[in-house]
This record gives C-alpha cells, structure tokens and sequence, in this order.
C-alpha cells in the first residue's frame, strides 16, 4: 500500500535533492530501499525518475527481489557474508562492499559460475570505526593487486560510510580522504578503469559528498522517511 502522502512525500523529497545537485549533473541517486515496501520502491523509479536502487541486507533483497521494477539498477551495499553471495549474485549490478580478499574469492567463484564479471567497489572504513564494515585505507594498495587475480571481478572504484559528524564540516575531511585514495591509490593500480566511481554521503551528508567528488550519494530517509521494520513479504 502507498498512501497519497507518501507518495506526495517521495516526490517532493528527490525534486528538493534533485534541486541540490543542479551542479552536479553526473551523479547518481541511489534510493536506500532498506525496510520500504515494492510499492513505494516502484513508485520512486517510476514517477520519480529514480534508475539505481541500493539494499543492504541480503534477507530484504530476496523478499523485495520479485516484486521490483527492474528498469532500476540494483546495488548490494551491506555487509555480505561469503556463504549469501550465491543468493544475490545474478540479482544485483554492483557489490559496492567488498571488504576483504576471502570475499572477493567468492564473489568471483560465484560470478564465473553464473557466466558474468561482477563490477565492485572496495569499501573503506575512512573513519576507523569498530562498528563499522571496510578495510583501512593503508590496506587499500595490497588489496588492490591482490583482485588482479580474480577474472570475474571488475574492480570499479571506492565506496564509504562516514562517521556520523555532529559538525558537517567534519565530513569534508573524510569525504576528501575518499577522493585522494581514488585518485592516488586507485587509479594507479587500475589504469584502465574507465570511469571509477566514488559511493559516498548519505541522507545527512550528501552536500559534502558532492563538493568532494562522489559519484553516487546514497539516500535512504531522506528519500523515504523515517524507516521502520524490516521489510517481510507476506
Ligand atoms: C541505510 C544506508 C544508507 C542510507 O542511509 P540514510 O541515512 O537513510 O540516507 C546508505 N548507505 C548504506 C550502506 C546504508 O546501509
């Protein structure tokens, strides 16, 4: 069910960041479809214009998965356990949270086995929080080399979840930590990457994510509103 204010509500909320990012014509939305209901995901992609979505649990991906409107592209950017990998690999366009090199071995046994090469960005924990998924950006050189070795896997960039900052200058640092790995450490070791991607600043952050070069800013509340439960198909 989507209620006319909710859909009032989606509407309004993607032309007001829309308006924000006039500026910034090459950057993608992606609406965070965590705990929304097809209904409203639907509506976002096909009143609202909205062409990547982002999911971020594997369980919500496969209740939402049949139900989606599939014009949209689909982006797994949770914390993903090696053994689900084979649940989502012929659903999602991009694994946006490759964090380790025992994870990238089975995403690209999986995608070998499903006859595709899967585009990935490698997630930083920029801020070095415990709580939180990515490897630090020291261990970004040796990763890099090491995903040499997998032929199914398209290493397409960097991807990161910020601190939350009281003080949203504070993003500025972190968000422009993210540029200089692209640019310095990245693009050094990927040189024939086309167009590498920077994934980073959500609904709390996506102006300092725009100052500093992303490429996709990803959209959760800010799109939907406040989230509820897990989404559970009935
Ligand atoms: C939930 C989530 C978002 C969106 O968060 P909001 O604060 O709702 O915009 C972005 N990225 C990841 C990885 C998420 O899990």
């Amino acid at each position: 069910m989507l209620t006319e204010e909710k859909a009032f509500e989606i509407r309004e909320n993607v032309a007001r960041i829309r308006e924000n990012m006039k500026d910034y014509p090459h950057v993608h939305i992606m609406a965070v479809i965590k705990t929304r209901t097809p209904e409203e995901i639907n509506f976002a992609v096909r009143e609202c214009g909205i062409t990547l979505l982002g999911e971020n649990r594997v369980q919500e991906l496969l209740a939402h998965y049949d139900d989606l409107d599939h014009s949209a592209k689909l982006h797994f950017i949770g914390s993903l356990q090696k053994n689900k990998v084979k649940y989502i690999i012929d659903k999602v366009d991009m694994i946006e949270s490759l964090d380790s090199l025992s994870l990238a071995a089975e995403i690209d046994k999986q995608a070998k086995k499903a006859g595709i090469k899967m585009p990935v960005l490698i997630e930083l924990n920029i801020g070095r929080e415990e709580s939180k998924g990515g490897i630090f950006p020291e261990e970004l050189p040796a990763l890099c080399d090491a995903l040499r070795a997998y032929e199914s896997i398209v290493p397409s960039g960097l991807m990161t979840i910020a601190p939350i900052c009281e003080n949203k200058d504070d993003y500025n640092g972190y968000f422009s930590e993210m540029k200089r790995l692209l640019d310095t450490v990245f693009k050094v070791k990927f040189p024939e990457s086309q167009h590498p991607i920077l994934s980073m600043g959500m609904s709390g952050s996506f102006h300092e994510a725009l100052q500093n070069g992303t490429d996709i800013i990803r959209i959760g509340e800010g799109i939907f509103g406040k989230r509820g439960e897990p989404y559970k198909k009935i």
